[in-house]
């Protein structure tokens, strides 16, 4: 089978690795949909030392595809199955795995980290990790509800988004678009923020009801005069700039609640007076637990979610190292490889 390999600096390539073979309780799944996140993106910008220590790994987390084959004790998942595959494998047994967070387990491992993830024609993954999808939700949907969906999925329900609520959404890359599409089908009034002209229009496209480039215009006037001067209800931060974080908790209302998703700035940029002053709820959100999994391909289909909307750029895995070079420029919505 191609995999795609990293070779540091910004560079990648697709090599031929054999087919693996599911083992007791795994499943082989041939992948139809898969994206690049900006997790991925990280890792592929060090240096060639790092990429040399990381060896021959094969990248990406968000797995979507067909069973292929099972291995010996696989009863609820059979051969021609559409799956969307969870996309940390745990020890199955503790009270983490238990609760659906397998990326709380002492033995997590997340793929495309200690094991090879979906950037190639196969994964390996365990049963229970196999979220079924209807026919009515694309392979495309099943790779935005193993990440960017489900993320945005599990913060918006930490929100608890009603249609009395404006949400600002800080970050348009695929997580912040994926929040926009989530908390609109929530029934929230939807306003963007980033400092990319082209993340701002696909913002609109996707439904918002409003989205502002922080740099041309002043974000935080825009969110009040959208609020009653108030201030929004509920703010989603997946930029993970200090600036971000910052404009996310200044322009909430009294008694306003945030998530943070976004990682990447470490400055500390919270002001305590304001905090408590206004009485807000501070949350941090990381991807989602396995229930939610099963959860959001319910809204998805429920909701009809045009997560395909936010997909700009398609490529087969041969192309590699084109759709990463684009996605590194963080101007585009979601890229994604698909297979036929
Ligand atoms: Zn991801
Ligand atoms: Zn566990």
């Amino acid at each position: 089978m191609k995999g795609v390999v990293f070779l540091g600096d910004r560079e990648c390539c697709v090599k031929d690795f054999p087919e693996p073979t599911p083992g007791l309780g795994e499943v082989l799944v041939r992948m139809k949909a898969t994206g690049i996140c900006g997790s991925d993106l990280h890792v592929y910008r060090n240096d060639k030392e790092a990429i040399k220590r990381r060896g021959d790994r094969i990248p990406g987390h968000e797995p979507s595809g067909v069973v292929e084959q099972v291995g010996e004790g696989v009863n609820s998942v059979k051969a021609g199955d559409r799956v969307s595959v969870y996309h940390y494998r745990g020890c199955g047994h503790c009270k983490y795995c238990a609760s659906g967070n397998m990326m709380w387990c002492v033995q997590a491992r997340g793929y495309g980290g200690p094991i090879d993830g979906s950037h190639a024609d196969f994964v390996i993954a365990d049963e229970r990790n196999c979220v079924l999808l209807p026919d009515e939700v694309s392979f495309i949907d099943g790779a935005f509800i193993a990440c960017p969906g489900g993320t945005a999925y599990s913060a918006m329900s930490k929100l608890g988004v009603s249609s009395h609520d404006t949400v600002a959404i800080f970050g348009l890359g695929p997580v912040g678009l994926s929040g926009v599409i989530v908390a609109k089908a929530m029934g929230g009034k939807v306003i963007g923020v980033d400092i990319v002209d082209e993340r701002v229009n696909l913002a609109q496209k996707l439904g918002a009801d409003a989205a502002v480039n922080a740099q041309k215009e002043d974000a935080i006037a825009a969110i009040r005069r959208m609020s009653d001067g108030e201030g929004a209800d509920l703010a989603f931060e997946a930029s993970g700039s200090s600036e971000g974080r910052a404009n996310a908790v200044a322009c909430l209302k009294r008694g306003g609640k945030v998530v943070f998703c976004g990682a990447g700035s470490n400055e500390k940029v919270i002001n305590p007076g304001e905090l408590i002053g206004k009485q807000l709820t501070l949350m941090g959100s990381f991807v989602l637990s396995l229930g939610l999994a099963w959860d959001l391909v319910n809204f998805t289909a429920q909701h009809n979610l045009p997560f395909e909307d936010a997909v700009t750029h398609r490529f087969a895995i041969e192309d590699a190292p084109e759709a990463y070079r684009l996605a590194d420029e963080g101007r585009t919505g979601k890229v994604v490889f698909v297979w036929d």
